[in-house]
């Protein structure tokens, strides 16, 4: 049998999973489409032998710990091995992380300076307490993050989904939600909450080292 060229080295997701993933609504599983670059001179060359995308592990019989995608995700990066004398940007889509996924990206972009990490997601994870710090801290790790728009589901759709040879449709209200959902991750990166006030207005001035009030 032949194979449109996209089937050839990888499975294709199905539309209806394509838009319960990356559309408005809530879905139970998570999937994640995931690319790989590397550095040639100044462009990016992509590594397509790494293109693909996965689901998390739910419990089950073959299956005993619940592994969110990203870190499905991670460990398939450290089976491929990535020559540390290059350098690497990998890119996925999926949803923000979650406050015990993010730490983990961080822990990983520490230990892997010859790899930049661009995080797309479709929605935002807020059903845990933290999750804003989660995205600040990844943020600060280096990682750039940005709300999926039309572009990036165009770019999934053609590249990932079992399109038939179809264009990619925007779902009813996806720009208005990619346009909430952004401003949403814009506040979030944009906000630190601050430390609490002084307990009194009438504290002292500040004090210099030497014991006297600090002049400016
Ligand atoms: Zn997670």
């Amino acid at each position: 049998p032949s194979f449109p060229p996209a089937c050839a080295h990888r499975p294709l997701m199905d539309p209806t999973t394509f838009e319960w993933n990356f559309g408005i609504t809530w879905a139970k599983e998570t999937y994640l489409c995931y690319e790989v670059e590397v550095r040639e001179g100044d462009a990016w060359v992509p590594a397509k032998e790494h293109e693909g995308f996965l689901r998390n592990e739910a419990l089950s019989s073959l299956s005993p710990v619940l592994r969110h995608a990203e870190l499905c995700f991670l460990r398939g990066v450290s089976d491929w091995d990535l020559d540390e004398g290059k350098q690497y940007r990998l890119t996925y889509m999926s949803w923000s992380p979650c406050p015990n996924c993010a730490p983990k990206l961080v822990e990983f972009l520490d230990e892997n300076s010859h790899v930049t990490l661009r995080i797309f997601p479709a929605r935002i994870h807020t059903k845990s307490r933290g999750y804003q710090d989660g995205l600040r801290n990844l943020r600060d790790a280096g990682a750039q993050l940005a709300i999926m728009t039309l572009k990036e589901h165009q770019h999934c759709w053609d590249t990932f989904v079992d399109n038939q040879g179809q264009p990619f449709r925007p779902w009813p209200n996806l720009v208005e939600h990619i346009e909430t959902k952004s401003q949403e991750l814009k506040d979030i990166l944009r906000l630190r909450f601050l430390p609490p006030a002084p307990p009194s207005p009438s504290l002292p001035g500040p004090v210099s080292a030497s014991g006297s009030p600090a002049s400016s």
